[in-house]
């Protein structure tokens, strides 16, 4: 098989959008016809962003079997709608763990462990894995960090030496960079992407293509003048404005030629240009989708990227419902039962957010009661499910000090309680429920009819704690239904009060299933119901 490797590298600046750019390339490299996949590859020392803050890194995101990775991946799926797995992502604690096991059980026989050869074999090995466990035309690696950090320089000698074994028609190198505009020169600055280039030919990689990320447009002379000192075609120096929106990438991409250079670069026609078809369908609808909505998100973190699955979803789901969904964040450590009426303002939804610990857990319970007592849509995501319980709890079933035993260890009424068999597990790092797990959904339910034909369905999870079991008659006498069961254990997947309009609890994660092409059922219906005060419309 002779799959062909892409390595996407970033330089100048952060967050230029790597992932977006290589979830593109991807798009239309599938587009195209060819088996793709598309991996990151972290330069941190954590085994995976499981357990960092998401103020430093974002979501979490969770793939299919249980991997806790980097919200790029989220990107990936969301453009390809390709499902990523555990050797989609990897990091430096990850690649220096197995070689520290290995040593450990004597499988080096006595020799000396070195970054290079063995570190840098163990990237090679985790760049290749995919392609052995399927086929694949092209495997697109993500390399995390700006050139120059001193801990991606084992992923840049990796490369290095892959590109040297496989050779120019199975492997190429694109080099992101950043072209800063200085207001008070009124020019764009190309020096920096120069140095970052010489840099890069430096460690012995010579990018084929470069993609300039810039706020205003680029003329030819400016991108003659980089193909002439990084010695890369003008053709192959493509440029990234701002765009509207991340799902527009790909076709600025596909008309500047991205997909087909780096075709031709490695020895392949490109006469085509891919057909995008359905993704246009949906740019289409999203443009005429003027009318907006906000919809509360609580949580407490105040940053975009803390819940990007979630707003995103919220989008796609938003487009096929012929509405513009903004996401508006309520900060849940502010939230009182005084000022929630306000904070909620001018929303017609509410999304109860997933989180860990007790800060702002009681503002999240104040949201849950408002939506429940004013019939307003809400959609409680893990966390945000188990506050959804807690609160009918207290205020339905009269436990005042009905608590998750996350929060409150000691409470007599345990609502929300940790899985039996968790509770040996003291390690912090991956000692969750994740992954996908089944759910079967009851008949008759608004959750049912929300997914359609589907009565087994499969969702992401990622939590600790779980809805205790001993008091679902109760509940349910009440009219909190337990509307989806992981039919193995028993345990409760799925919240609703059919006698509201809409009002939803998953301990699972529909966030990380939605994608441009297929909008998640429950988020389209979530959206629907937000827009039209029901279900039914
Ligand atoms: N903290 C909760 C648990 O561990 C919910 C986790 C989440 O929202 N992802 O069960």
């Amino acid at each position: 098989m002779d799959t062909k490797y892409i390595f996407i590298t970033g330089g100048v600046a952060s967050s230029l959008g790597k992932g977006i750019i290589s979830a593109s390339l991807g798009k239309l490299l599938q587009a195209r016809g060819y088996r793709i996949t598309i991996q990151k590859f972290d330069p941190y020392i954590n085994i995976d962003p499981g357990t960092l803050n998401p103020y430093e890194h974002g979501e979490c995101y969770v793939t299919a079997d249980g991997m806790e990775t980097d919200l790029d991946l989220g990107h990936y799926e969301r453009f390809t709608g390709i499902e990523t797995t555990r050797d989609n992502s990897v990091t430096t604690g990850r690649i220096y763990l197995s070689v520290i096991e290995r040593e450990r059980r004597g499988d080096y026989l006595g020799k000396t462990i070195q970054v290079v050869p063995h570190i840098t074999d163990e990237i090679k090995r985790r760049i290749l894995l995919n392609a052995t466990k399927q086929p694949l035309d092209f495997v697109i690696s993500e390399i995390g960090g700006t050139i120059g950090d001193i801990e991606s320089l084992p992923f840049l000698e990796a490369i290095r030496q892959l590109r040297w074994e496989l050779g120019p028609s199975r492997s190429l190198s694109i080099h992101l960079t950043y072209v800063p505009f200085l207001a008070a020169a009124g020019e764009l600055k190309t020096k920096p992407t120069q140095t970052s280039v010489k840099q890069l030919q430096g460690l012995g990689i010579q990018p084929e293509v470069l993609v300039l990320r810039t706020e205003h447009k680029l003329s030819d002379e400016i991108r003659a003048k980089v193909a002439h000192f990084c010695n890369v075609d003008v053709a192959a120096v493509i440029q990234s404005q701002d765009l509207p929106s991340i799902y527009e990438v790909p076709v600025n991409m596909m008309q500047q030629g991205l997909d087909s250079i780096c075709l031709s670069k490695m020895g392949l026609k490109s006469e085509h240009k891919p057909s995008l078809g359905p993704w246009l369908n949906f740019l289409e609808r999203r443009k005429r989708a003027t009318k907006e909505i906000k919809i509360a998100l609580v949580g407490k973190y105040n940053l975009q990227d803390a819940y990007k699955s979630i707003i995103e979803s919220l989008a796609h789901a938003g487009t096929y419902n012929d509405h513009k969904v903004k996401a508006v964040f309520v900060n849940s450590e502010e939230i009182t039962h005084e000022n929630i009426e306000e904070r909620l303002s001018g929303t017609v939804g509410i999304v109860i957010c997933p989180g860990f610990g007790s800060r702002g857990v009681e503002g999240k319970i104040i949201a849950a009661e408002y939506g429940r007592t004013h019939d307003i849509p809400t959609f409680g995501i893990c966390f945000g499910m188990q506050m959804m319980v807690i609160e009918f709890a207290r205020n339905v079933l009269g436990y005042q000090d009905a608590n998750s035993s996350e929060i409150d260890a000691t409470t007599a009424h345990n609502v929300i309680d940790m899985m039996e068999e968790q509770k040996n597990i003291t390690q912090m790092g991956g000692t969750m429920r994740l992954g996908s797990y089944e759910c079967e959904l009851i008949e008759g339910s608004h959750t049912r009819k929300a997914y359609g034909e589907d009565r087994l369905i499969r969702e992401r999870h990622r939590h600790r704690y779980e809805f205790n079991n001993l008091y679902q008659e109760e509940f349910e006498s009440q009219g909190m239904k337990c509307v989806g069961i992981n039919p193995a254990s028993n345990l409760v997947e799925i919240i609703e009060i059919p006698t509201l309009k809409w009002y939803i609890g998953t301990q699972f994660h529909p966030e990380y299933s939605s994608t441009v092409l297929h909008p998640h059922p429950l988020f389209l219906s979530f959206i629907k119901a937000c827009i039209h005060g029901t279900t039914e419309a």
